[in-house]
Order: C-alpha cells, then sequence, then structure tokens
C-alpha cells in the first residue's frame, strides 16, 4: 500500500470504530492529551480514566499543577504506579510555567526537552493537540508496524527502532494526523492486539506482511535470550544380564533433586573410575545418539553410553535400583531420562 493508501484505510477505519469518547479527547488540550498520555505509559485506558477525570477536577490547567504541593500531586498519582512519572509531571508543568509562560511549546524538540517526556509522547502531544505532522511510536503502533512490515529484530534494539521510526514518519498523514494518530493506537489496542491479532476485520490487512507469512504474533520479535552455556556429561546407561538399568536416587537438592537418574559422569575416565572403584566388570560401551536437555540457565550436552556389566555387578541398595524396563517401578525420572530408557529398551530387548 501507498503512504497515502495506508493512511486512508486507517482513518476510513477510525471513522466508523475508532475510541471517540474517552474523557481526555473532550475538550482537548495539549495539558489534558500529556497528563493522559503519561498516565497511559504502562497502564490500561480502564484503569487510567477515573484518575485521570480526578486529576483534572483538581489541577484543571497546567498552571494549577505547577503551583500545586508535590504531596497533592502525588496523592492523585497513589494507586497508578512508577511516580517517577508523577514527579516528572509535576516538574515539567513548572517549566511549562515558567519558561513558556505557561504555553507548551509548538516544536518537538523544545517538547521532549521537558521531563519525562520522550519523541512518541511529543508526537501524541503535537499530533492530538496541535494538529502537528508528528510520528508516534508506542507500543501499540510499533506492534502495528513491525507486524505489517514484518519487520526483522527486536524493536529494543537500536536498528529495528530507527526502521520503525521511519515507518511512522513515512506513513504518518499532513491532513488529519490528530484522527490517524489515535487510530493507530486503537488499532495496536483494540485489533492488531499482542497475542491474538484479528486480521479479518484490519484495514491493513491487504498489504499486512507479517499476515501473508502467517504469522502476525510472530511480530515484533520478543528480546533475544542469552546464549546458554552448555555443560556436557557422560551418562552410562549399565545393563545387567537381565535386561535391567542401574539407576540412582539424585540428592533432594540441586539438578534433578530426588529423581532416578543413571550416574552422571564428566566423561569417558570418569566411567572407567566409577566402575573400577566398584569391581565391576563391562564391557565396550555402545555410543548412542547424543541428547541435549535445556535448563534455565545451561543446556546439557548428555551422551549416553550403553554397557553390558558383568555378572558382579552390585546389589542395589538404598537409593539404588536395577530398573526393570518390562515391568518399571513407579520411579519418579527426570525428563531426558525416561527418553533414554524409552530409546534404550528396543536395543536391550534385543540383546
Ligand atoms: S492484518 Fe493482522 S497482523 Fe496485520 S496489522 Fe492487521 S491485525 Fe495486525
Amino acid at each position: 500500500m501507498s503512504p497515502e493508501a495506508f493512511s486512508q484505510a486507517v482513518l476510513q477505519w477510525y471513522d466508523s470504530h475508532g475510541r471517540k469518547d474517552l474523557p481526555w479527547q473532550q475538550g482537548i488540550t495539549p495539558y489534558r492529551v500529556w497528563v493522559s498520555e503519561i498516565m497511559l505509559q504502562q497502564t490500561q485506558v480502564a484503569t487510567v480514566i477515573p484518575y485521570f477525570e480526578r486529576f483534572m477536577q483538581v489541577l484543571p490547567d497546567v498552571f494549577a499543577l505547577a503551583a500545586a504541593p508535590a504531596d497533592e500531586v502525588l496523592h492523585l498519582w497513589t494507586g497508578l504506579g512508577y511516580y517517577s512519572r508523577a514527579r516528572n509531571l509535576h516538574k515539567a508543568a513548572q517549566l511549562v510555567v515558567q519558561q513558556h509562560d505557561g504555553v507548551f511549546p509548538h516544536d518537538l524538540e523544545a517538547l521532549t526537552e521537558l521531563p519525562g517526556i520522550g519523541r512518541s509522547t511529543a508526537g501524541a502531544i503535537a499530533s492530538l493537540s496541535m494538529g502537528l505532522r508528528a510520528p508516534i511510536l508506542d507500543g501499540n503502533v510499533k506492534r502495528v508496524l513491525a507486524r505489517y512490515h514484518a519487520v526483522e529484530g527486536w524493536p529494543g534494539e537500536t536498528r529495528v527502532q530507527a526502521q520503525l521510526w521511519q515507518l511512522a514518519e513515512r506513513y504518518t498523514p499532513q491532513q488529519r494526523v490528530n484522527h490517524y494518530t489515535q487510530a493507530m493506537m486503537d488499532l495496536g489496542a483494540t485489533l492488531c492486539t499482542r497475542s491474538k491479532p484479528m486480521c479479518l476485520v484490519c484495514p491493513l490487512q491487504a498489504g499486512c506482511q507479517a499476515r501473508v507469512l502467517g504469522q502476525p504474533t510472530a511480530y515484533p520479535h520478543s528480546k533475544p535470550r542469552k546464549a546458554l552455556p552448555v555443560r556436557q556429561c557422560v551418562m552410562p546407561l549399565l545393563v545387567n544380564s537381565g535386561g535391567d538399568i542401574w539407576l540412582e536416587r539424585r540428592p533432594d537438592s540441586g539438578l534433578w533433586g530426588g529423581l532416578w537418574c543413571p550416574p552422571q559422569l564428566d566423561d569417558g575416565a570418569q566411567l572407567a573410575d566409577w566402575l573400577q572403584q566398584r569391581g565391576w566388570q563391562a564391557g565396550e560401551p555402545a555410543v548412542l545418539e547424543p541428547l541435549r536437555h535445556t535448563f534455565s540457565h545451561f543446556h546439557l550436552d548428555i551422551q549416553p553410553l550403553l554397557l553390558q556389566v558383568g555378572p558382579g555387578a552390585g546389589v542395589a541398595e538404598g537409593g539404588q535400583v536395577w530398573y526393570n524396563l518390562r515391568q518399571p517401578s513407579r520411579l519418579g525420572l527426570a525428563a531426558p531420562v525416561k527418553k533414554l530408557l524409552k530409546r534404550v529398551a528396543p536395543l536391550i530387548d534385543k540383546a
């Protein structure tokens, strides 16, 4: 879609579906828009409404806010959280009164110099209350644009952020910029929602790349996880003459606490020591396909080895068991151990 077609589609949708009855959309002034925008950061519309109304009753304009005691402002904010927002609001009101005679500056740069006003909030104040062509990029708009263009990468990255701002800039129209801004926020909040986008009724569906790819919720990408460290271990599946497998109960605390596992060893040398200490005879190990198990803080690459042990293999005592695969006892098994036992069962049957 051309930028014109894009903004037209959004505006047409706004005319029939956009929200027009929110309290800050009545008697619009930069002050009312600003207070609502700050309240709406991190907070849902429904929660904000009563707070906004109370705030406006007590502090109806920037002069009243600038002159109010800090305690009064914080009192009116109580329950909304993120109190630095209220403190910045108070400071910014005093600056608007002192430096701009109580009139909000009509340019984005001066607006962003006020405490607590970032580029997107400045864009919202300028477009919604002053009719200036200024793009916004709040969470809702980011989501719509990232999906519409199937933008790769996490929006927290500078490169992705810059790309999204460029797109926001491209689509912001000259005319009816206030309605367009409101419409984009509404679209993100009501249609193009985080987990259940309603593409079928979306005015942007024709050109939306995430929809065409069939994966709208894959965008915007989430914050990349840090690469997890990888640890390695050897897990010998020691089989006795009856086809049972040696398992040990792990200590209650730590990895797989209290569950039953084959011994977990660092490498083949440690396995040789392990067998020697117990006086067990074992055949050549068969090297099985490795298995990766992921914990929250690391990957564990498990190298399973299948070994037949001689008749001198020990008797299981407390915390040890010869596990019968055909008639398994009801033991708690760690997930990868369950997988391994399933995998080796046919091999043992054949032996
Ligand atoms: S078509 Fe779907 S994914 Fe694309 S902007 Fe609309 S609601 Fe969002």
